[in-house]
């Protein structure tokens, strides 16, 4: 856990109990502390860890519950302070403007209790006749929100893709329905999109349309027309309709994926052809007669290329490498034979190895690489070398009671601040695979960080830098590398790079990962796994992947586990 979110607990718990009115000289000293430990150059783990937590500001009762976030993870008074005011206020607060003050206020009058409620009231104008709310105040909450919305207006691609099935599952039961599929940004799988297509073929473009904007998780109706509809659903998430006859399909689906770029590129050369392209098909422009639309395949052909896959449409070499029949054989999720980053109740995962080892081989896989933390990523119960020891033996017996399976002995090791590894080498050889990684120090200047992953990789029991640039999407921004030279320090010393799958991670990304390949440099695929469900979060890394331009051969998770082990031990 790091400081920012350690300061951020403390002020909401400030929030809290200022909304509560609780005691003044208690709600300040959580401010002060915030403030201090935002101030802080060093990070409070080492402090912790150093018994040197000797924060100005901090009393010994905070300071003991910053010992309870350092250590744990979390802290039991803040969930449970929490659980005393509706959720939706600490979410209010969030408002740029909007104090506990206000919220408080709003909701002992108004009877406020989320974004959603305060939102329709200020456009009511039911705000200004509140005591003590100045009439620019219901203006400015309005800003705030807007801002509050662009914020969240980046959504996960894998909320985007459960959200889409739910509506694609719904619509498919529809006997009026033939064809129903997800377009836009959400196909092309980047890792965040603004809203979802939905492209749907039939002959009954109203009653699919009513059916869409009357779904259950539809929280308000946008537009409504004959073949195009609008929604917002749960979430607070766009979701358009576009409903086409069959004979346009394959046009409609291809304007809808785009991205605009490509699109663009696929008009022009139409053009040269004497031909125009929209989204109900492609005709000839002198006679307006159609001549493709059924299929992409057919639209693609018509304009002198052979299909190119979704992710690939981002107009970034793809016309020119389809132009030339050179358009790499993209990785599918079946070539996955292994998942190469998964932790187990040792550190902080939770379910047993047996168990992740069972749920593994459900996914189809013939391997996988059991890495729990190292002894100083504390927040995460990381093993001592006695704990990887015992861990180790656990491997070994499992294993003798598979027959189509292994478990590979690994650790998530931590790069501490100089470069160093949170293992010594006499225990890293006992390990079958080597992952390292940044858990700290994020600020460092990039040369630093830089520095202290070419040293890792300069081990020579290091084989995969897991989540290379440490960032999380729309929560923490990578931090600082000289990615040139820490993929010039991958190929020399045979180290992969990890795409790690996890939905806010996805790290390395799409850019990066076609830069890696462009090296030749070797990649591997780990969903960073603490719960079973998490296995699947495989298809996001492949997803990454693909759009990475990535085949089979530049994957390590695409060989068996002897070749795997034969790969890595080459270094
Ligand atoms: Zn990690
Ligand atoms: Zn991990």
């Amino acid at each position: 856990m790091m400081n920012k979110e350690i300061a951020d607990i403390f002020r909401q718990i400030a929030d809290i109990l200022e909304i509560k009115d609780e005691n003044f000289f208690r709600v300040r000293a959580y401010r002060k502390a915030a403030q201090n430990i935002e101030n802080l150059t060093e990070d409070l783990i080492v402090l912790v860890n150093e018994k040197r937590l000797d924060v100005p500001g901090v009393g010994v009762d905070l300071a003991g519950k910053i010992e309870e976030l350092v250590t744990t993870g979390a802290l039991k008074f803040f969930e449970e302070l929490k659980k005393t005011i509706p959720p939706g206020l600490l979410e209010i607060m969030t408002i740029p403007g909007i104090g506990p003050k206000t919220t408080k206020l709003l909701f002992d009058k108004l009877k406020i209790d989320s974004v959603s409620k305060l939102e329709i009231a200020a456009r009511e104008d039911k705000l200004s006749s509140l005591p003590g709310l100045k009439e620019k105040t219901q203006e400015n909450i309005l800003q705030g929100i807007e801002l509050i919305k662009q914020r969240q207006g980046r959504i996960l691609l894998s909320t985007a893709l459960s959200v889409a099935q739910k509506i694609l599952d719904a619509l498919k039961k529809l006997k009026v329905v033939e064809e129903a599929v997800v377009a836009g940004s959400v196909r092309r799988r980047k890792e965040t999109i603004h809203d979802i297509d939905i492209l749907v073929t039939s002959t009954k473009p109203q009653t699919v349309t009513d059916v869409f904007t009357s779904l259950p998780i539809v929280k308000k109706i946008l537009a409504k027309g004959d073949t195009k509809s609008s929604v917002i659903v749960e979430g607070d998430i766009q979701v358009d309709l576009r409903v086409v006859g069959p004979e346009s399909f394959g046009a409609a689906l291809n304007y809808l994926t785009g991205s605009k770029a490509h699109n663009i590129r696929i008009r022009e050369l139409a053009k040269k052809k004497g031909l125009k392209i929209n989204e109900y098909g492609v005709f000839r422009e002198k006679t307006n007669r159609i001549v493709a639309g059924k299929t992409e395949h057919e639209v693609y052909k018509t304009v002198g290329l052979c299909y190119i896959e979704p992710e690939l449409r981002e107009d970034t070499g793809e016309i020119e490498a389809a132009a030339d029949n050179a358009l790499p054989q993209l990785v599918v999720l079946t070539d996955i034979k292994s998942d190469l980053h998964i932790h187990s109740r040792w550190s902080d995962g939770t379910l047993s190895i047996a168990d992740m080892a069972k749920a593994a081989k459900a996914q189809g896989y013939k391997y996988m690489v059991v890495s729990d933390h190292s002894q100083s990523l504390k927040v995460a119960g990381g093993l001592t070398p006695k704990r990887l020891k015992e861990q180790i033996d656990e491997i070994k017996r499992l294993n003798r009671s598979f027959k189509d399976f292994r478990i590979l002995c690994s650790a998530e090791v931590d790069i501490k601040s100089d470069g160093s590894l949170d293992f010594d080498d006499d225990i890293l050889k006992e390990l079958d695979v080597v992952l390292a990684a940044v858990h700290s120090g994020f600020k460092q200047a990039k040369e630093q960080l830089t520095g202290r992953i070419t040293r890792a990789m300069q081990n020579k029991y290091v084989n995969i830098i897991v989540h290379p640039f440490g960032r999380l999407i729309n929560e923490r921004p990578a931090y600082e590398l000289d990615f040139e030279k820490i993929l010039q320090a991958a190929c020399d010393t045979n180290t992969a790079l990890e795409i790690n799958c996890y939905p806010k991670r996805l790290d390395l990304d799409d850019i990066h990962v076609k830069r890696a390949k462009e090296k030749g440099a070797m990649l591997s695929l780990g969903t960073d796994s603490h719960a079973q469900e998490q296995l699947d979060f495989m298809e996001l890394g492949v997803a990454v992947a693909r759009r990475g331009w990535l085949e089979k051969k530049n994957l390590l998770n695409c060989l068996s586990s002897d070749e795997f082990l034969d790969k890595i031990r080459k270094k």
